[in-house]
C-alpha cells in the first residue's frame, strides 16, 4: 500500500486533474490511499466566506460561496458531462450554516466552512476517475479522523482514529485498489467539522501511512522535490535528492514551506520513506526522505517574513527568572501562540512570533501586567542550516541584525530592512 498526497496546485485546472488521473493510472495494480487538497486557492476563498459570515455580512458570504460553488460545478461538468448533482449535499451543508447568525467563536465557523474545499475536490476527482474506469471509493474523512474541538488546530484522537482506519478503511481495499479521501479535515465526537491547521493534508497522509503501515508516502508537488531554499525567492535554489527525517523536521520547524511540520513523526515512527515528487514531471525520481543521515548538504535557507519581535522587560530591574518566565509561557499556551525564536537576558526576554494581529495584541496586553512590553513589526527571521560565513554575509547584507543565535548546525537571525 502506498499513500499519495496531491496538493491544490495539482488539480487547479481540467488538464491538471487529467494529469493526476494519468499518474494514478500509472500505478495500476497497486493499492493506493490518496489524499487530495482543495482545488487551487479554494481554501483561501473559503476563508473569505468565513470572514464575511462572521462579520455579519451574510449576503457577501453567500455571494462568495456561490462563486466557489459555480467553479466546482463547472469543473465537474467538464470532466464528466454525465455526472449527477453529487456535490449538492456538500453545498447545502455550508449554505445552511451561512443562513444562521454567528453565535459561537470564529474558529468554529471557520472549520465548518473551510472543510468543504477538500470534500468538493475529492468528490470531483473520485467521480471523474470512476467515469474513466479508474475504480475507487470516496471516503468522508470526518467519519474516520476523530479530533478534539480545538478548532483550526485540532488534535487527533489517535486511538479512536486508528480503530476506525482498521474497521472502515482496511476492508475497503478488499474490493478496490484506490481509496480517495481528504486531508486537513476531521470531526469531533459531536460531529462538528474540524481542521488541523493550514497545509495539514501532508500530516493527514502521514497518519494514514502510519496506521496502514504503508510502504511509502508520496507528496506530489509542482517542484522537482525538496530544494535548499524557496525557488520563488531564490531562483538558483538547488534540488536535494535525499534528506533525513531529522533534517526535514528541522527545516519544517523553522518554517520551510516544503512539508507540514507534523508530517515527519508518524512516518519516522514506522520508518516509512517519504517521497516528494513533481506532478508535472512524474518521470523524475524526486527527493527521498528517510532514516539515513545525509552528509554534505548545501546550506538550507528558510525565510519567515512578517515576524513580530516582542521584548519583555522586567518592570523593577528584577531578573527575568523561572516564575515570570513560566507565567509568560502560560500566556503563550492560553493565547495559542508559539515563539519562533526566543532569547533570555538578565532583565529582558526576546521572542519573535508570526504576526497574527489579534493574538499579538492580546499577548501584549496580558503580558503588560508582568513586564514592560515592546513590540516591533516587519521583521524577517532567517534560518540557515549548515551555514557558511559567505552565505550568511550575502543574506544579511544591507539589513540590520536585531538578534542572532547559532548552534553548530543552525544559524538564526532576525533582520530588518535598513
Ligand atoms: N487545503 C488546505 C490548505 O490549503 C490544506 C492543505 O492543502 O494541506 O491549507
Ligand atoms: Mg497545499
Amino acid at each position: 500500500m502506498k499513500v499519495f498526497k496531491f496538493g491544490g496546485a495539482s488539480i487547479n485546472s481540467i488538464e491538471r486533474i487529467q494529469n493526476v488521473a494519468r499518474i494514478i493510472q500509472s500505478f495500476s495494480g497497486e493499492k493506493l490511499l490518496i489524499i487530495i487538497s482543495a482545488m487551487g486557492k479554494t481554501t483561501n476563498g473559503l476563508e473569505k466566506v468565513a470572514e464575511a459570515f462572521f462579520a455579519g455580512d451574510k449576503e457577501m458570504a453567500l455571494q462568495l460561496f456561490h462563486q466557489i460553488k459555480e467553479e466546482h460545478v463547472k469543473v465537474l461538468a467538464q470532466l464528466n458531462p454525465a455526472a449527477t448533482n453529487i456535490l449538492s449535499d456538500l453545498f447545502t451543508e455550508v449554505e445552511w450554516l451561512l443562513h444562521d447568525k454567528p453565535l459561537r467563536e470564529y474558529d468554529y465557523y471557520y472549520d465548518q466552512i473551510v472543510c468543504c474545499g477538500e470534500l468538493l475536490s475529492t468528490a470531483i476527482v473520485s467521480n471523474y476517475l470512476n467515469s474513466i474506469a479508474v475504480t475507487n471509493s470516496w471516503v468522508d474523512v470526518r467519519d474516520i479522523f476523530r479530533t478534539d474541538d480545538n478548532f483550526r488546530e485540532a488534535g487527533i484522537d489517535w486511538q479512536f482514529t486508528e480503530q476506525k482506519v482498521q474497521q472502515d478503511i482496511v476492508p475497503l481495499f478488499e474490493n478496490t485498489d484506490i481509496v480517495i479521501t481528504q486531508g486537513f479535515v476531521g470531526a469531533t465526537d459531536e460531529n462538528e467539522s474540524t481542521t488541523l491547521g493550514r497545509e495539514g493534508s501532508d500530516y493527514t497522509a502521514a497518519i494514514f501511512a502510519n496506521m496502514l503501515n504503508a510502504e511509502s508516502q508520496t507528496i506530489w508537488k509542482d517542484v522537482e522535490g525538496v530544494m535548499n531554499a524557496d525557488p520563488k525567492l531564490f531562483p538558483d535554489a538547488q534540488f536535494i535528492a535525499a534528506l533525513s527525517y531529522t533534517e526535514v523536521i528541522e527545516m519544517a520547524y523553522y518554517g520551510a514551506q516544503v512539508i507540514h511540520p507534523k508530517t515527519i513523526k508518524p512516518l519516522q515512527n514506522k520508518s516509512i520513506p517519504l517521497h516528494v515528487r513533481c506532478f508535472l514531471k512524474p518521470a523524475l525520481p524526486g527527493t527521498i526522505i528517510g532514516n539515513e543521515p545525509v552528509r554534505n548538504l548545501p546550506p538550507i535557507i528558510v525565510l519567515k517574513s512578517n515576524q513580530v519581535l516582542m521584548q519583555f522587560n522586567s518592570k523593577d530591574f528584577s531578573f527575568v527568572e523561572d516564575m515570570l518566565v513560566s507565567k509568560l509561557h502560560g500566556l503563550f499556551v492560553e493565547i495559542k501562540i508559539r515563539p519562533n525564536l526566543s532569547q533570555n537576558g538578565a532583565i529582558s526576554l526576546y521572542c519573535s512570533f508570526d504576526n497574527w494581529p489579534e493574538k499579538i495584541e492580546k499577548l501584549a496586553l496580558a503580558a503588560s501586567e508582568l513586564f514592560d512590553v515592546q513590540v516591533e513589526k516587519d521583521i524577517v527571521l532567517l534560518t540557515v542550516r549548515h551555514y557558511t560565513d559567505a552565505v550568511v554575509a550575502e543574506l544579511t547584507a544591507n539589513k540590520t541584525e536585531l538578534l542572532s543565535q547559532r548552534t553548530r548546525e543552525t544559524l538564526q537571525v532576525l533582520l530588518k530592512d535598513k
